[in-house]
């Protein structure tokens, strides 16, 4: 009896420990399976994603050699048809990046940047966006575009932007002869602002400034351009702006010198060696000037440097051109004509 029960346990024991072992298995195998099952998504996802980032333009943009910051930044900034351009070339092209990265870049202007660039290597990325941006590509006088005078006090008027020979602000008034010399007038809002000016570098510096010159016709300015033509025409160009492209018919336009330093040519006594001049420089924009033709921007401006020629713009474009030390030139390109 005894014995039959213990073979019974035995066998019991036996069956279980068979199932056990089944049980096992199938778990092994389960686990195998799962694991085979989920690793072979795994990689067919990736497959599939390997596949799809190569359709990418930055997988194609690394491929021609740009980094992947590089592509990046194309991306983000060229539209796609430019990009489209990009990708049938046959290698990196050093200069985008460096274009498309410089503060005032333009879109629209990307083609002229990279030609000019292309053709001028030692100009710097940082002149060749300022030469485009405002037409100086070109060459002076080559590409002539009305001014719009609904900008006021911000219209440009440059070797590339002209008034009509009628134009005539309709605000102008005679300056008084206690700060100006004969015969000369203004836009009201020059002429308040002058006079804040004036008064404030006599507080500080006991110094008398003086219009020497200020709104001239177009007709004025045709005399003026005619009698530096008899020498050459590129004397007058240097010199003088041709009728219609002088800032002097916006009336906005004023030549400052001083009681202490009349002259403007270059002698000992000329207007940028002054202090009042130093002054002018780094104050004139809390008045809503600025000085319109700037030493080392000649190339942009198309003027030698004038340091007596101050254009009235309002306080707070004078003072973003003053802190970005750039031209109005460059201001207008980026900030209105855009
Ligand atoms: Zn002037």
């Amino acid at each position: 009896m005894v014995g039959d029960i213990l073979k019974k346990i035995r066998k019991r024991k036996k069956r279980r420990l068979r199932l056990k072992t089944k049980v096992k298995r199938f778990l092994i195998y389960f686990i195998f399976f799962l694991s085979l099952f989920i690793y072979t998504i795994k990689e067919s996802i990736t497959i599939y994603k390997d596949f799809k980032y190569q359709e990418t333009y930055e997988y194609k943009l690394i491929q021609l050699g740009y980094s992947k910051k590089e592509s990046t930044t194309i991306i983000n900034i060229l539209p796609e048809d430019t990009i489209n351009k990009i990708l049938t070339e046959e290698e990196k092209n050093l200069h985008y990046y460096n274009i498309i990265t410089q503060k005032y870049f333009l879109q629209k202007n990307f083609q002229s940047y990279v030609d000019y660039k292309t053709y001028h290597e030692k100009t710097s990325y940082e002149d060749v966006i300022a030469i485009v941006n405002v037409n100086a590509h070109h060459g002076w006088y080559n590409k002539i575009y009305q001014t719009n005078i609904n900008d006021d006090f911000l219209m440009i008027v440059n070797k590339f932007y002209q008034l009509e020979s009628s134009y005539e602000r309709n605000d102008l008034q005679s300056i008084n002869l206690a700060y100006a010399y004969a015969n000369n007038s203004a836009s009201t809002i020059v002429i308040e602002n002058f006079k804040n000016m004036k008064t404030d570098i006599e507080t500080e510096l006991g110094i008398h400034l003086m219009v020497n010159s200020s709104y001239r016709s177009y007709n004025d300015q045709a005399l003026i351009y005619n009698d530096f033509k008899n020498i050459s025409l590129k004397y007058a160009d240097s010199y003088a702006a041709r009728p219609g492209h002088s800032e002097h018919q916006t009336g906005l336009a004023i030549d400052i010198t001083s009681l202490e330093h009349p002259y403007i040519n270059d002698s000992e006594t000329s207007f940028d060696k002054s202090p009042e001049y130093e002054w002018l420089k780094n104050n004139c924009h809390k008045y809503g000037f600025i000085l319109r033709y700037p030493k080392g921007k000649e190339h942009i401006t198309g003027y030698n440097t004038e340091s007596w020629h101050f254009r009235y713009v309002g306080i707070e474009t004078a003072t973003k051109i003053f802190q970005e030390n750039i031209t109005f030139d460059e201001y207008h390109a980026y900030y209105i004509a855009k």
